[in-house]
């Protein structure tokens, strides 16, 4: 849903000439080396899951929300990814073993936002007009967005559950329904 500005007008300038590219492509490199690391979006991929983040200090708050083992690892640990791989990957079993649905080739996205204006603008853009919840997932686009500061395991597990229901069935269940099983997920996560 974010859009890099500054790379659209030099897509658009490229078209300009061939005498023209070479020196383009310098001021490419050189504006994206300049860039500080916050204003890009980076992914980490999982087996279920891209995970798009801003920030690596997000990935870290989102590996901690998440809890399991390695949860209290220092944000200096060079295991931080490999942490939130296995925690979402582990967390998507539970869920898919909780409800027994195993929908085949299931990978969807999760956006992590750091602020509430960028979740809301997020839901705001599906033509939601109510207010925007904590979490949503959309099939549309196959995405959860999270807002950090209200994330946890269950806040998590909720969406995932939306996310393999809707994986799971060629006609989703109505929303209602959905619900009460995402909050079952929810409420019966930890549970061994
Ligand atoms: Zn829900």
């Amino acid at each position: 849903m974010r859009r890099r500005a500054p790379n659209y007008s030099l897509e658009k300038n490229i078209g300009l000439g061939f005498a023209l590219a070479p020196a383009l492509a310098i001021l490419f490199i050189l504006i994206f080396a300049i860039l500080p690391v916050s204003a890009q979006e980076t992914g980490l991929e999982t087996r279920y899951a891209l995970i798009v983040f801003t920030d690596e200090a997000d990935l870290y708050e989102f590996g901690k929300k998440l809890g399991g083992p390695g949860s209290m690892v220092s944000r200096a640990n060079p295991n931080v990814r490999a942490h939130v791989k296995e925690s979402v990957d582990r967390i998507v079993f539970r869920v898919k073993a909780l409800l027994d649905m195993h929908p085949d080739a299931m990978k969807f996205t999760i956006v992590l936002h750091s602020t509430e204006k960028g979740l809301n603008d997020a839901y705001r853009g599906l033509g939601a007009i109510a207010d925007p919840p904590i979490a949503f997932y959309s099939h549309k686009s196959r995405t959860i967005h999270m807002i950090l500061q209200d994330a946890s395991d269950g806040v998590f597990a909720h969406e995932v559950a939306h996310a393999v229901i809707n994986f799971y069935f060629t006609v989703p269940p109505p929303a209602q329904m959905q619900e009460i099983l995402a909050q079952y997920v929810d409420r019966h996560l930890n549970e061994n």
